[in-house]
């Protein structure tokens, strides 16, 4: 569920209209909230004949365009806009599904202006509409100071000329003194008016006047011209007539056109920057790519790194420092961007909290040695003089290579965006985009770290430990989540979330996995035997979880340790179900049947979308720990866990959430309607021997306080 942003109102700009043009009622009903709290006024169309009808009457601002509609599909609506448009450039986006290169090309040449992907990323979307907007009426500006331009020659604010071949003599208007700065005597002759030429456009300018005088070519030149010590940019137009008898005479008219240039230059400069950080765009971006891929020597193996680097969590920031102090962070890491990257347009903002850069490197382990240097930079912290505390921030980075994964710079743009969505469901670090040989994706961590895992699990260095999960409604401890835990003699003790996903790329996860499965059913077991009732919650990693022999694996496992399947439940996180939602529904289906519960782990970080909880057969929702931890002061975070409780009760589901740390929190989520807590408040994860100890003596937390009340 990404978070619908909210932004104060007051900071934007208000009264623009808008249509909405998409057949599907609840999109459009999220749209027009999400916009109009932004200050638009929206209109709405729900198909393309009745989109085209407003659009004819209220002349909108913008058009936020669904392609696939019923009778007039999305491009046809969009050619016919633009059709009516003529030439205000009205901005209209098409939402496009994701990736799809075809309806995203197509609605291009439809005259979209730009699109938007399906899912929409609210966060993104009111930045694209702004942005959209803005292009759009630079585009207005520079249009309407032309009409200006061609109104003032109507008017004869513009010098005229007169150049009689038969002797070089020039004959001017009265004007030519507002326009070159001098008057006309000083010009008389064409020798005169080269010579006031800038001596690099001179050559041009003869070459051209002398086309124009031999071979009736029309003139059109523009020159910089020196007079009075102010340099000038002027446009010369001229056509070759005749006047009187045998007089052979060129007309045309003189323009100063410094200003108009200048203006076109910055708007060429708004248009390919953003305004916040002053980066190149993703258009820069992908031009500048282009002509890096262009000189890659491929002779001598050189490649091409093209990577996007994604903030991790950045709404966190901008909720903590307030909109200017996130726009501050931003334009910080710009900065220090900027100075880590060598070629400076090689780099740019392509999203709300997002960066591409362009790495050229001798060898791709070189490229991403360069890379993880650039991260280090970034890491460090960020001292804002708004904020007391230094910033840290982390990111998740995807990374494509030329020409390895092709040649194509919004591809592999597209590839390397992809990469880093599933860098940062799988919480690494970086992702090269496809499985590379195993000695070039081994790039964080060390070849040490790695074969000591080979050999992790006959030495006997994984154990697991339990944390405990405690129902409000009684304040009893009824569960325990397992987790692994790796000791190593001289590594120490390593981070399940550096060596899991290291245990999937090498192939170990299903081995290990098992050792987890089989451990954590003993386990429970045990407690069972003991005559507690607790229910045991085990993590399944999403390459576990795609083993195509898990169920049969688990069935066994089962069967070896006799423990009762109602007392397990399989953690799986979204990203991981989302893979293939088909033949994931089916087998949670099976392992239901088999008494088994199902939790949906870390819910609302990843693609969460209401869609699990309907679609997917499962029991429990865990809340990710990001939510509960700004609970007491984030109305946005309160507002999502109350949404999510609201949906558990209504579909029998129950709901924990993770990282409880503090009884103010505790509070908080007990208010909004949650069932169970786990978190450091109840207990940090713990051997089983100490779970036992802990449950016999435990006693709710704040209990105390609620009695003295
Ligand atoms: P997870 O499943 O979201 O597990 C919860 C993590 O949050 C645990 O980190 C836990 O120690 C931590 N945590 C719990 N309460 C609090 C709290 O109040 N405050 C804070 N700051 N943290 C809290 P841990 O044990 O480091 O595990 C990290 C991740 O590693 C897990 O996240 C899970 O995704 C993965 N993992 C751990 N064990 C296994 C396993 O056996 N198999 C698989 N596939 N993944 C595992
Ligand atoms: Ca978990
Ligand atoms: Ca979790």
């Amino acid at each position: 569920m990404s978070p619908v942003p909210s932004a104060p109102a007051e900071l934007l700009p208000t009264g623009e209209v808008l249509l909405i043009v998409d057949d599907d009622t609840p999109t459009r009903l999220l749209l027009r909230g999400v916009l109009s709290r932004q200050g638009f006024v929206v209109i709405e169309a729900s198909d393309g004949m009745e989109a085209v009808a407003l659009f004819a009457q209220h002349h909108p601002a913008l058009v936020l365009l669904d392609v696939m509609m019923p009778v007039l599909d999305g491009f046809a609506t969009c050619v016919q806009m633009r059709a009516l448009d003529q030439d205000a450039g009205t901005p209209l986006i098409m939402l496009t599904g994701a990736n799809d290169l075809k309806a995203i090309d197509h609605a291009f040449s439809a005259g979209a202006t730009d699109f938007i992907t399906k899912p929409i990323n609210w966060t993104l979307l009111t930045q694209r509409v702004r942005y959209a907007l803005r292009s759009g009426q630079l585009g207005r500006e520079v249009r309407r100071s032309h009409l200006r331009q061609l109104s003032a020659c109507r008017i004869a604010k513009l010098a005229f000329w007169e150049w009689r071949l038969s002797d070089d003599s020039l004959h001017w208007s009265d004007d030519l003194h507002a326009v070159l700065g001098v008057a006309s005597p000083a010009v008389g002759w064409l020798g005169e008016l080269l010579a006031l030429v800038h001596p690099d456009d001179r050559t041009r300018a003869q070459r051209l006047l002398t086309l124009t005088r031999q071979a009736n070519t029309p003139l059109e030149l523009e020159l910089r011209v020196h007079t009075a010590g102010i340099e000038r940019l002027v446009r010369l137009v001229g056509e070759r007539g005749v006047q009187g008898a045998d007089q052979a005479v060129v007309f045309g008219a003189v323009q100063d056109v410094t200003a108009l240039r200048q203006t076109e230059a910055l708007v060429d400069y708004l248009a390919l920057h953003d305004d916040l950080t002053d980066l190149p765009n993703r258009r820069l971006f992908l031009r500048r790519s282009a002509e890096v891929l262009s000189t890659l020597d491929l002779d001598d193996d050189e490649v091409l790194l093209i990577i996007w680097l994604d903030i991790a969590r950045f709404h966190r920031h901008n909720e903590a420092l307030g909109e200017a102090g996130g726009d501050l962070l931003l334009t910080r890491l710009a900065r220090r961007l900027r100075r880590l990257v060598v070629v400076q347009d090689a780099l740019a903002r392509v999203g709300g909290d997002e960066f591409a850069l362009l790495i050229r490197a001798a060898t791709l382990a070189a490229g991403l040695d360069r890379l993880e240097s650039i991260l280090v930079q970034l890491r460090r912290p960020f001292h804002l003089h708004l904020a007391a505390d230094e910033t840290i921030l982390t990111f998740s980075v995807g990374v494509a290579v030329a020409p390895e994964h092709g040649t194509d710079p919004n591809q592999l743009l597209m590839l390397a965006q992809d990469a880093q969505r599933l860098a940062r469901s799988q919480a690494r670090a970086v992702l090269v985009a496809t499985p590379l040989p195993p000695s070039q994706s081994r790039f964080t961590e060390t070849l040490a770290v790695e074969r000591a895992l080979h050999t992790a699990l006959e030495r006997d260095e994984f154990f697991l430990v339990y944390q405990p999960q405690m129902e409000l409604r009684t304040g009893t401890i009824v569960g325990a989540e397992a987790l692994l835990r790796w000791q190593h003699p001289t590594l120490g003790m390593v981070s399940p979330v550096r060596f899991i996903p290291l245990l999937e790329n090498l192939g170990l996860i299903a081995t290990v996995g098992q050792w987890v499965l089989e451990e954590a059913c003993r386990q429970a077991q045990r407690w069972e035997s003991a005559g507690l009732n607790l229910r045991v919650g085990i993590n399944l990693s999403p390459r576990q979880f795609l083993e195509p022999n898990l169920f049969a694996t688990i069935q066994q496992v089962i069967a070896k340790t006799g423990v009762q399947p109602a007392h397990l439940e399989l953690e799986i996180t979204e990203s991981l179900a989302m893979q293939d939602p088909t033949s994931a529904i089916a087998l949670l289906g099976r392992l239901r049947a088999i008494g088994l519960k199902i939790a949906i782990d870390d819910f609302g970080i990843g693609h969460s979308s209401l869609e699990y909880l309907l679609r997917f057969p499962i029991d429990t929702i865990k809340i990710d720990r990001t939510f509960v931890t700004n609970i007491t002061h984030a109305q946005a975070d309160r507002v999502i866990v109350r949404a999510v409780t609201a949906i558990g009760q209504t579909m029998g589901l129950s709901v924990i959430a993770e990282g409880v740390e503090t009884l103010r929190q505790c509070d908080f989520i007990e208010a909004l309607g949650v069932h169970e807590i786990q978190g450091y408040l109840i207990g940090k994860p713990m051997a089983a021997a100490q779970l036992e100890t802990l449950i016999a003596e435990f006693v709710r937390p704040g209990a105390d306080l609620a009695l003295s009340d």
